[in-house]
């Protein structure tokens, strides 16, 4: 009986402790994505990214929409 209510308590703390985990992930990675390109050929703007996240965005629509013109534009940061 002493073993079911320890057992209880025990997936308690686990699942209290997961939460944390995830909270923890998640304001980081919400830190990390705090970068935002404002394309200077159009009024594209990709959503918040990481810093080489953003980069790689802006190199990719700049290969789509804009083909052979240098990246530009400006990076936003929040
Ligand atoms: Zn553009």
């Amino acid at each position: 009986m002493t073993g079911q209510i320890m057992d209880g308590g025990l997936l308690c703390l686990l699942f209290v402790g997961a939460v944390i985990v995830l909270f923890i992930h998640l304001s980081r990675e919400r830190r990390d994505r705090q970068y935002r390109r404002h394309c200077g050929e159009c009024r594209y703007i990709s959503g918040w990214l990481t810093e080489s996240g953003a980069d790689e965005d802006a190199e990719a629509h700049y290969r789509a929409k804009h083909h052979g013109v240098e990246v530009g534009g400006v990076v936003e940061v929040r």
